[in-house]
């Protein structure tokens, strides 16, 4: 998906008035409300049709986390354990990612996590284009709603499905990005990092880059 792609495709969004555009009113929910409308909006979704993975969900992994948060991470979609949970990162990655954000002095519950695809792709596939596009409504929503002022996003198909662009990580990982207006650091999904321990070492130097600047924001 090119990035003039999903421009056009969020524009259209904006105009079709069929989702949610929370950007102005967002500003005025407390972090109560923002959550409370989250919540709402998971169990709206719950049942949702709009691409093939709704065959093999068993739970729609929405999102978790600080609806008020200044950082909020994004992956690539849901695994075998989140299906079954209805959470995201509760697996082996996830337990991965926890010690990842420890390590930089960030506790789970200070950011929100969601994905790219909110219900799993069979197999741990990686989500087609028509998948991630039917999708992305409800991320660029969530993004609406929580305002976060920066975002992690982890793994080569989060960042390309959100940077509009097929570069390798090693490209996205060296640059600067910002999606919505956000500034986005890129790192290895903690289940590649699981795969490959040699990349670690990187992984704790974008880990770094990161801090730096969350510690800014704060
Ligand atoms: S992945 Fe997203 S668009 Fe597809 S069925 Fe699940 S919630 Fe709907």
């Amino acid at each position: 998906m090119s990035r003039r792609a999903l421009l056009q495709y969020l524009e259209l969004l904006k105009q079709s008035g069929i989702q949610h555009l929370y950007h102005e009113s967002a500003q005025m929910l407390t972090p109560v409300g923002k959550k409370a409308l989250l919540e709402d909006l998971a169990q709206e979704y719950s049942d949702c049709t709009n691409c093939p993975l709704a065959a093999g969900r068993i739970n729609l992994v929405y999102g978790e986390g600080n609806a008020a948060c200044t950082a909020m991470l994004i992956g690539e979609g849901p695994g075998d354990s989140e299906n079954k949970i209805g959470k995201p990162f509760v697996g082996a990655a996830g337990q991965l990612l926890d010690k990842m954000l420890a390590a930089i002095k960030i506790a789970r519950e200070d950011v929100y996590i969601t994905n790219i695809v909110k219900c799993r792709p069979p197999e741990n596939r990686n989500p087609s284009t028509q998948e991630r596009l039917a999708c992305m409504p409800y991320l660029v929503e969530q993004i609406q709603i929580i305002q976060p002022k920066i975002l992690l996003i982890m793994g080569l198909v989060a960042a390309q499905s959100l940077l509009g662009n097929t570069h390798t990580l090693g490209w996205h990982r060296q640059s600067r990005h910002e999606f919505m207006g956000i500034p986005a650091f890129v790192t290895y999904h903690p289940a590649a990092l699981l795969r490959n321990s040699n990349w670690k070492r990187p992984a704790w130097e974008d880990l770094q880059a990161f801090q730096k600047e969350y510690e800014k924001l704060l």
